[in-house]
């Protein structure tokens, strides 16, 4: 008999009706034994997640508003799935420790949580699965640090006395027995935490799409799909902004060598994308795998003549990024600048101040800053080995009229990172998707 871990999202969870496609999905393959749920999501346009909900109570009790009337509809959704799905967990009583707890100033972590502790009760008593609860298991060390090592073993252990478990995702717990959750999105990293644990075969991550596309479908009309990606090159996308897995996700299932097979909950004949340690292409016949992208950055470029003969220059500038506690995304350099690229979210108001001091204690010659800046990711191993990718990338970029201020190749050559301004990144994605991608 193999092993399949199973994680299924929000949208999985969001009613009685997703719930009974999960049970097809698991008694369809008895090897499906452990499976991770989040909490229940929208579901129709317009609706709240349970997640988002959890915190607005938080956020009201924090603030001394009235909260009932929120807790109230967050309490008859779980009563109406518990009686949608015939089961009987004790919801009810759920609430009152809820509610006591909050009373008592409960964290937003532990608050965040109960979506999953509630979701995973209530379906592992419709699937005639144990429940599993993630505290105790997937363990946070005092300072909030996610403890790799003791997790696996503590999970490990435990679901080795369970021949078929729901396991709550996005939660564990800190030394001292308070919840800790992982940032939003953590149940795909519980579910590869699981998977690792447990040895499975395979990580299938149930979602409401039937795996990655090439290029993000708001900007670039029907892309691809990937059947086949590398934990590598997912890293790289996922880093630049294609969501549907967890970054985070990724690192347990790479450690065992797991394989990510990425599924749709509504449509589970489709295949879906298999994430594995393989390198190969998409599948496509293309040298790529696929193009990502984040707006919202800001380049600095620093120019000193001689900058080459000089050593610790670039030391300096990373020191002083380090006193104002900014993170570095890219270093481009040439033989007499560096620049460094700096997402605005961790920018914030400083830069005024951050530039004086470039350029007081650097020695810079001079300093230019190129705001509302958007880094693409062209991401794909096959491109090593092509020759004239850039040429044809840059032709691209070049024909679309984008300018390029920053180019950017990883020394594994998997990816050609280009940094334009944010006005053109959508002309761009879709410049370099036609470039290298068939019409479907
Ligand atoms: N429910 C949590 C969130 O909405 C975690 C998850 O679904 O993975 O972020």
């Amino acid at each position: 008999m193999g092993l399949v871990a199973c994680k299924f999202g929000g949208s999985s969870a969001a009613d009685g009706l997703q719930v009974r496609k999960i049970r097809s999905i698991v008694e369809y393959n008895p090897d499906r034994r452990y499976i991770v749920v989040s909490a229940p999501g929208k579901r129709f346009d317009g609706d709240n997640k349970i997640t988002d909900m959890l915190y607005l109570l938080r956020s009201h009790a924090e603030h001394n508003a009235p909260y009932e009337q929120l807790l109230q509809v967050i309490k008859e959704r779980f009563l109406g799935l518990e009686a949608d799905l015939g089961v009987s967990v004790g919801i009810a009583g759920e609430f009152e420790v809820i509610e006591e707890n909050l009373g008592k100033g409960a964290s937003a972590d532990y608050l965040a949580s109960r979506g999953e502790y509630l979701s995973a009760k209530l379906i592992a008593a419709f699937l005639g699965y144990d429940f599993v609860d993630a505290a105790g298991l997937v363990l946070f060390n005092d300072k909030g640090k996610f403890l790799y090592e003791e997790t696996n073993a503590a999970l490990g252990e435990a679901l080795s006395h369970h021949e078929r478990a729901v396991i709550p995702g996005f939660y564990g717990t800190l030394p001292d027995g308070g919840i800790k959750t992982f940032t939003r999105g953590g149940s795909d990293i519980t579910g590869a935490l699981v998977a690792r644990a447990a040895g499975a075969d395979v990580y299938e991550n149930w979602t409401d799409v039937s795996g990655f596309l090439m290029a993000d479908p708001r900007i670039v009309e029907n892309p691809k799909a990937i059947s086949r990606i590398s934990y590598k090159e997912l890293r790289e996308l996922s880093y630049m902004g294609a969501s549907v897995l967890h970054e985070n996700a990724i690192y347990p299932a790479r450690l065992a060598g797991i394989p990510i097979n990425i599924r749709n909950t509504n449509i589970p004949q489709d295949p879906g994308t298999i994430i594995s340690a393989t390198e190969t292409d998409s599948g496509s016949g293309g040298v790529i795998t696929g193009i990502a992208g984040n707006r919202d950055f800001t380049v600095i470029a620093i120019y000193k003549n001689m900058m080459s003969n000089e050593t610790g220059f670039i030391k300096r500038v990373l020191s002083i990024l380090e006193d104002y506690d900014i993170p570095i995304e890219h270093i481009p350099s040439g033989v007499d600048t560096v620049s460094v690229v700096i997402a605005d979210k961790f920018l914030g108001d400083k830069l005024g101040d951050l530039i004086e001091d470039l350029e007081r204690k650097t020695g810079a010659d001079s300093i230019e800053v190129f705001e509302k800046m958007s880094l693409i990711a062209t991401v794909g191993t096959g491109m090593a080995k092509v020759p004239g990718v850039a040429a044809r990338l840059f032709g691209a970029l070049y024909e679309a009229g984008v300018n390029i201020r920053m180019i950017d190749q990883g020394s594994s050559e998997m990816n050609i990172i280009v940094g334009v301004e944010t006005k053109d990144f959508e002309a761009a994605i879709r410049a370099i998707y036609a470039a290298f991608v068939e019409p479907a």
